[in-house]
């Protein structure tokens, strides 16, 4: 059953919605003992994920089965945030009617970052990823929300064409819209009723990970979970769009050693040795030879040091991002220490409470008022070749092609690591040039 299965999550192109983007149909061909479903909607803001556990539970628990089959765990966990009711009551009422047995509820606490995945296996198994590792060297894989409601499409031959998006922000309309993948941003904001103000920016992702996009041509992917339209000089904006060797000069200038982006770390309160305020005393002509550089290859870039715990308000982060980039282009790795994490005995007094953060980040007026399940049909489309982890897929269409809705367009190369892409609409393919498959809808 397993390759069955796991050959239709590959064949519908299935990847995880809530991050890189790692091609599922891998995660399901392990073996593990539990299935985390990743609901924890960690980052402020972000609401496609208690969306989905509301309006599409048996979809989301059908593809969770799935998971469990392949996979040959005993259990699969849905963890979401109690503030969630509607959803937290749909997603008990699911689990009440499971006649096996292996599924379970489990009620994450109000606090960032719940969902990184280390967090989360740590949070509801007490177990401890290593260093550098991932969930499944601990029994586990954490599946997002919206891929396992891919995954149970994937089981009818339905390929992943869409994604559900939270658009918020200086937008009229605040939603949860579900939109054809490769729509362009600017058609997303447009279909929210255009943006409230005139000069802005727009953040792909949450305000703590999320990035700023250059401009509002880029298309929607397979792993665009939020579009936040803020002023250029928004706080959330503000730290993302500075000239990045200017923010690690001022940065290693500015600190002041008083250790809280290290008390605050969730990776350090985990037993990870990662202490970022010790990578600020590491000049830059010693990123390679100097050990302490290597403990950036922890940092999972989660924004905690940058945006709540530094009182000189300078970026950690962004320092930890540029050496862990030096080290990786350079080969370089972490050597294993060889011994067992041990959490800070403070670590659950350390979790940062979201409704603070959200004030400390000024967006906590935007989390009102949304309007779900906002269909938006794409006139046109610009499908990038490649949104997930590996290689990027080869393109099996070309100009002048006619295509339908869920039609094949990018193929995984042989024997890499990758994904399939699909078309989201039907159509005429305009244009393949530069990895990005093009299409206008008959008219
Ligand atoms: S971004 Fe900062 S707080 Fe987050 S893991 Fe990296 S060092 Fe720790
Ligand atoms: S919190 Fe800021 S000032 Fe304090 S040690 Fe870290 S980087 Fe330096």
């Amino acid at each position: 059953m397993r390759a069955r299965i796991v050959d239709k999550i590959r064949n519908a192109g299935v990847v995880g919605a809530g991050g890189a983007g790692f091609p599922t149909h891998a995660k399901a061909d392990a073996t593990v003992d539990t299935v985390l479903v990743n609901g924890a909607s960690c980052e402020p803001l972000l609401m496609s994920d208690p969306y989905l556990l509301e309006a599409e539970t048996d979809s989301v628990v059908r593809g969770l089965t799935a998971m469990l089959d392949c996979t040959g765990a005993g259990k699969g966990i849905i963890c979401l945030k109690g503030k969630h009711s509607r959803a937290m009551a749909a997603v008990r009422d699911a689990v009440a009617k499971d006649a096996t047995g292996r599924l379970a509820v489990f009620e994450l606490k109000d606090f960032y970052p719940a969902g990184d995945e280390h967090v989360l296996v740590r949070e509801v198994l007490d177990r401890t990823v290593p260093e550098g590792g991932i969930p499944l060297q601990v029994g586990a894989v954490v599946s997002n929300v919206e891929s396992l409601r891919n995954v149970a499409l994937a089981l009818d031959d339905t390929p992943t064409t869409h994604r559900y998006v939270t658009v918020t922000g200086e937008v009229r309309r605040r939603m949860v819209a579900r939109v054809p993948v490769g729509t362009l941003v600017s058609d997303v904001i447009a279909f929210a009723g255009g943006a409230a103000i005139a000069d802005f920016r727009v953040v792909d992702g949450g305000p703590m990970m999320g990035r700023v996009l250059p401009d509002t041509r880029q298309p929607v992917t397979k792993t665009t979970s939020g579009l936040i339209v803020l002023p250029p000089d928004h706080t959330v904006v503000a730290r993302k769009i500075m000239d990045p060797v200017r923010v690690r000069r001022i940065t290693s200038t500015i600190c002041c050693q008083c250790t809280q982006c290290t008390d605050l770390c969730p990776r350090n309160l985990l037993g990870h040795r990662l202490h970022p305020h010790k990578l600020m005393r590491v000049p830059q002509s010693q990123v390679l030879s100097n050990p302490v550089a290597r403990e950036a290859l922890l940092c999972s870039e989660c924004g905690v040091c940058e945006k709540y715990a530094c009182p000189m308000l300078v970026s950690p982060r962004e320092v930890n991002a540029q050496v862990k980039k030096a080290l990786m282009q350079a080969g370089v790795r972490l050597e294993a220490s060889g011994r067992a994490p041990t959490g800070h005995p403070f670590r659950a007094a350390r979790a940062i409470p979201t409704a603070r953060l959200m004030h400390r980040l000024n967006v906590a007026q935007y989390a009102a008022h949304f309007d779900s399940a906002c269909e938006f049909a794409a006139t046109q489309v610009a499908i990038p070749l490649k949104q997930h982890i590996g290689a990027p897929a080869v393109c099996v269409v070309s100009p002048g092609d006619r295509v339908t809705m869920g039609q094949l367009i990018g193929e995984i190369p042989d024997k890499a690591l990758g994904a399939r892409v699909h078309a989201s609409i039907g159509g005429v393919v305009e244009s393949t040039a530069d990895a990005v498959v093009t299409i206008r809808a008959h008219s």
